[in-house]
């Protein structure tokens, strides 16, 4: 398992990547500037339904689509669920991250750098639309749309087991 240091040296380089690129946080706005250190920090986690949605705007089959774009990804005590992957991840594409990279910098696969823009803004999903980095409230859904992953087959949507790291403690795999 990852120790408390490794997410608070994640921080740190997500937070220097942030200020370079002028977060909407640090300069006390209250739009969005695209700096895109949410998408560097983490994917917006999408719903099976979203994902769907994803597949059918790039006009592929969800199967390939997941194959191509999407890895697994799982967080103790949350059903394993389909994630955008991230630049440093494509390796996995398809399957579970590799604990080794889950920390590694990247952007999510969709996040234009130089235009600062999401390349499926008209789909993405509902944490990404409402996602505001000034606001320290939390996503009042962020729960249903974790519990939207509990008892979907991930293999229906091409991704590839297994789909839970084999070494996570037993006490973690059950559902929160
Ligand atoms: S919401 Fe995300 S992309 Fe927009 S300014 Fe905040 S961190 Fe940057
Ligand atoms: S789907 Fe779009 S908004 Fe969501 S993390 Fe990726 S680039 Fe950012």
């Amino acid at each position: 398992m990852f120790t408390i240091f490794d997410t608070l040296d994640y921080e740190e380089r997500v937070d220097k990547l942030a200020k370079r690129r002028g977060r909407a946080k640090e300069l006390g706005l209250t739009e969005c500037t695209g700096c895109g250190a949410c998408c560097a920090r983490m994917p917006c986690v999408p719903t099976p339904a979203e994902v769907y949605l994803i597949a059918e705007f790039l006009r592929m089959r969800v199967e390939d689509c997941v194959r191509k774009y999407f890895v697994v990804y799982w967080l103790p005590k949350r059903p394993p669920y389909l994630l955008q992957a991230k630049t440093s991840w494509l390796s996995c594409v398809g399957n579970l991250v590799e604990r080794s990279l889950t920390f590694e910098d990247g952007y999510c696969i969709f996040y234009d750098e130089d235009n600062r823009t999401c390349k499926i803004d008209s789909v993405k999903p509902r944490v990404g639309r409402e996602y505001k980095c000034w606001n320290t409230e939390q996503l009042s859904f962020i729960d249903q749309t974790y519990k939207s992953w509990e008892g979907v087959d991930l293999e229906l949507f091409g991704a590839r087991p297994p789909f839970i790291p084999v070494d996570a403690p037993k006490e973690l795999k059950q559902n929160g």
